[in-house]
């Protein structure tokens, strides 16, 4: 049965709400008033800065509500109707409402929302794939009839089994994530772990050199997806290559769900149609509140659905409850124009630096990334991240492909757009950012070391220019309030 299209009612007397989260507060205020008073600080630094974070995002007022409240304090270990609790038809409800919103938004077969996070969802899905492809012996194997029975050998030898299965991801400089096979996560751990980078020129993914590099690895999980990699991918393509060398394709779309969701990624750049299982973040592009999500076809619900307990507490019901509400948001018009308007502006952003000197990573974008290279200003990621700080311009240092500066200093800035489109912001506003950040990283000098050698974390930006970015800065958010009406 289609689920009935959601309907979005928007709430008309913001005072109202208002005064409801002064009352909440208030309450917070008289038990802990340190508490009260971060929160209220945070909107205040959410509102004045020009959050260009491209993992953030800022939900809605109905999302955010709907995590503070009762829903939090159920237990629901397990799945839908088959709980290890008692009570938990209100739980039931809520997940089930959220997965059918996942399931219809994204036309998936299968939708999985109780991971707590992107973490938590990759893994999830990882020991779901192992769990269907790699055989677990037969108690009987060992001559023992239940799992307490088995020995230390046993379990050595069941360790080994898992443990000796291969995954091949995107490369960290490339623009890939710490969960697809690195080893301070535990997916560099549990998996013989090989990386597929982009071509040396163009930067940007060679499927035949993803190819070769499958044919000679073998994964059983190839992993497409990234966190700082600004163009789409084609996953038709990506699953041709899976294909060939009998590998599950597994998609982790956190970064860019919300532009599957609102139609901006179609056809082959849709990835549903193409991979076994994708995975996401529920809190960036697609704006709902922070957790994860797996996604994934019919042949592998029953092996998704043991994350819980396999590798996840008791889901958070209220988080649940939130994602609902925000998946029902993101299968509006209105979410499809936002998606949109997330891609044009990133081009936007792209094409003003571009205009003015600057080098981008790729030399452009096509989702809602935007890495730009900073080594022509002299600066390192670091000296650049600071001193847009400085100037209220809120981003985060990121490698670029073969970085000399590595991973913590960096040579690259990642800029996004998912946030301010959130707050209305268009492309001309984009070119207006541009020049600020252009005029700040040009006025922006490295403060050499002691010994005098090149400095890559002091650097020198001048006050006026700094005071004028804020101005202009402020103008923009002035002109585009986050929340507006709303007041603490
Ligand atoms: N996967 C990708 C591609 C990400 O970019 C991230 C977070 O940045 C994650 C997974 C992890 O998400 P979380 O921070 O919710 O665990």
């Amino acid at each position: 049965m289609r689920a009935r299209h959601p309907t979005r009612r928007t709430v008309t007397d913001i005072s109202e709400l208002s005064k409801a989260y002064q009352t909440l507060l208030s309450t917070i205020e008289a038990v802990e008033p340190r508490i009260a008073e971060a929160t209220r600080s945070e909107l205040a630094d959410q509102r004045d800065s020009l959050k260009l974070i491209a993992s953030e995002n800022y939900a809605s007022l109905p999302v955010l509500a709907t995590m503070g409240t009762w829903l939090s304090d159920k237990y629901a270990e397990g799945t839908v109707g088959h709980r290890f609790y008692a009570g938990c038809q209100n739980v039931d409800t809520v997940e089930s409402v959220a997965a059918e919103h996942a399931r219809e938004l994204f036309g998936a077969e299968y939708a999985y929302v109780q991971p707590h996070s992107g973490i938590d969802a990759n893994l999830t899905a990882y020991w779901a794939i192992l769990a269907h492809h790699v055989e677990m012996p037969a108690l009987e194997e060992f001559g023992v009839k239940n799992v307490q029975a088995l020995t230390e050998a046993d379990w050595e030898t069941l360790r080994a089994r898992f443990g000796q299965q291969r995954l091949l991801g995107m490369s960290l400089d490339a623009g890939g994530h710490l969960t697809h096979g690195f080893r301070p996560n535990v997916s560099g751990k549990m998996f013989h772990q090989n990386h597929y980078g982009t071509d040396p020129e163009t930067q940007l993914l060679d499927y035949d050199a993803v190819a070769a590099k499958a044919r000679e690895f073998k994964p059983l999980i190839l992993v497409a997806g990234y966190s700082a990699y600004p163009r789409r991918v084609n996953f038709a393509k990506m699953r041709e290559i899976a294909d060939e060398v009998g590998a599950v394709l597994m998609v982790d779309m956190a970064h860019f769900a919300g532009l599957v969701a609102g139609k901006v990624f179609t056809g082959e750049e849709d990835p549903i149609p193409y991979a076994q299982v994708v995975t996401t973040t529920t809190h960036k592009s697609l704006r709902g509140p922070r957790g994860g999500m797996v996604l994934a076809t019919q042949e592998y619900a029953a092996d998704v659905d043991r994350g819980c307990p396999l590798v996840l507490g008791g889901p958070l019901s209220h988080v649940m409850a939130a994602k609902a509400v925000a998946l029902a948001e993101a299968r509006t018009k209105e979410f499809q124009t936002y998606a949109q308007a997330v891609a044009d502006n990133a081009k936007a952003l792209a094409e003003g630096l571009l205009t003015r000197g600057g080098k981008l990573v790729t030399g452009g974008t096509d989702n809602h990334i935007v890495l730009l290279d900073v080594t022509g200003y002299g600066l390192t990621g670091r000296q650049a991240e600071s001193a847009l700080l400085d100037a209220g311009i809120v981003t985060n240092r990121n490698a670029v492909p073969n970085d000399p500066n590595g991973a913590w200093y960096t040579s690259g800035v990642r800029l996004g757009t998912p946030a301010l489109t959130s707050r209305g912001f268009t492309t001309s506003d984009m070119d207006s950012v541009a020049q600020l950040i252009d005029e700040v990283l040009r006025s922006t000098t490295p403060v050499p070391t002691k010994d005098g050698k090149p400095g890559k974390a002091k650097y020198d930006l001048a006050s006026d220019v700094a005071a004028n970015s804020h101005n202009v800065a402020g103008g923009m958010l002035q002109a585009h309030p986050l929340y507006p009406g709303f007041e603490l």
